[in-house]
């Protein structure tokens, strides 16, 4: 992934620290804004997935808005230049305080996700003088076929309001003067491969749609939230989602009228191919059935492998690969947790102290999950342009 210059340079640097290629951030950013406009959809950048400054500024420079899931973000959208009239609240527990911060803002929509939120936001919005535009958080039922963790549109999930329920909400909703129904919202899971989930989320969806309408309540808005997944097996064969395949699914099988928008909520399939975690091997050990690749970072850098089983890949950065046997290595870092490892039997060419490893597809949820558990120092981060 980098060239012999960059790879002269990476040698030194201090790592670890997670490298954002900003070239591939902005083709896949056009590739997706041309895809959605193609049909007049709306994409909003799920700040939660990355909200790296120029990142940020990247994103929003190309005109996305922006997907919100506490009040801080919402504020770091908007020191970011995403204008109130692009940004969404979403959030199964936000906070009063949260709440009246975004009203003040006057944020395009809150995706509610239950029917005690709405009513709070109705008294909150009532002290504040506003009408609080509210989009209804459903709970569709639909199987992401994903990681149970990152499912979220299952009957037994946390998110949003149960079918069973909507009855209840809409009369809320109704004599509640200080909210406005905008739009149904929509999210059942991340990392979805498979587009017949996106299928059958717009069958949700066109039902759901179809009973307000019925009973005489305008959606101006249909937000299918996010969800849409990368390759982390092959980050070089394929790069850029196919966004193209993604929204025509959506512009097939969505019944939407003349007038409704549709919007999503997009995160890792925006941000993830361009982001790897670069780290050093610190110590090489050898067991009596096992290699070990001892690196300098860890799941206080890099998360997902620990707390979902994720797969990244994992390769040598410089040497040379042709010369090297190649060993099946443990890559686990320095954190005092057996979960702390990055793949098992990852083969690599053989390896010593000091040499260079990236591990891929680490752009959404990375650093922004890093933490300073065993005080471990703050996280670096270097641009393409810097190398
Ligand atoms: C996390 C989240 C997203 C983004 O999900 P990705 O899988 O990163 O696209 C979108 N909407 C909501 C409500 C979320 O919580």
């Amino acid at each position: 992934m980098f060239n012999k210059s960059q790879e002269e340079k990476i040698k030194h640097l201090e790592t670890p620290f997670y490298y954002y290629d900003l070239a591939l951030l902005n083709t896949t950013l056009d590739q997706a804004k041309a895809a959605a406009d193609k049909y007049d959809f709306h994409v909003h950048y799920a700040l939660k997935a990355n909200f790296n400054d120029r990142l940020l500024e990247t994103i929003q420079g190309k005109g996305f808005g922006a997907d919100c899931v506490s009040g801080n973000e919402v504020q770091k959208a908007i020191d970011s230049g995403f204008p109130a009239s692009k940004i969404t609240f979403a959030g199964v527990g936000k906070s009063d305080k949260e709440i009246r911060m975004a009203l003040k803002h006057g944020i395009f929509t809150f995706n509610v996700e239950s029917i005690q939120e709405m009513e709070v936001i109705n008294e909150l919005a009532e002290e504040e003088g506003v009408v609080a535009s509210v989009s209804l958080r459903i709970n569709p039922n639909v199987d992401a076929h994903t990681h149970h963790y990152i499912t979220t549109g299952l009957d037994e999930n946390k998110f949003g309001v149960p079918t069973s329920e909507l009855e209840k909400a809409a009369a809320v909703i109704r004599k509640s003067a200080n909210v406005e129904l905008m739009g149904l919202h929509f999210h059942v899971g991340s990392q979805i491969t498979d587009m017949n989930v996106f299928k059958s989320l717009c069958v949700k969806v066109n039902e759901w749609k179809n009973w307000f309408e019925e009973r005489g309540t305008q959606i101006k808005v249909l937000n299918v939230g996010g969800g849409l997944g990368v390759d982390y097996q092959q980050p070089d064969a394929h790069p850029i989602p196919d966004f193209e395949a993604y929204f025509a699914v959506f512009d097939k099988f969505l019944e939407r009228s003349a007038q409704q928008e549709v919007h999503f909520e997009l995160g890792r399939a925006l941000i993830a191919q361009c982001g790897s975690l670069v780290s050093k091997v610190l110590y090489t050990k050898s067991g009596i059935k096992k290699h070990f690749l001892v690196l300098d970072a860890g799941m206080t850098e890099l998360m997902r492998p620990a707390l979902y089983q994720a797969y990244h890949q994992i390769e040598r950065v410089g040497g040379d690969h042709a010369q090297a046997a190649t060993l099946n290595y443990d890559v686990v870092g320095p954190i005092c947790e057996s979960s702390d490892c990055f793949g098992k039997e990852v083969p690599l060419p053989e390896s010593k102290r000091g040499d260079l490893i990236a591990i891929r597809t680490a752009g959404a949820y990375g650093e922004v999950m890093a933490s300073r558990y065993n005080l471990r120092d703050e996280i670096r981060y270097v641009y393409d342009s810097e190398l």
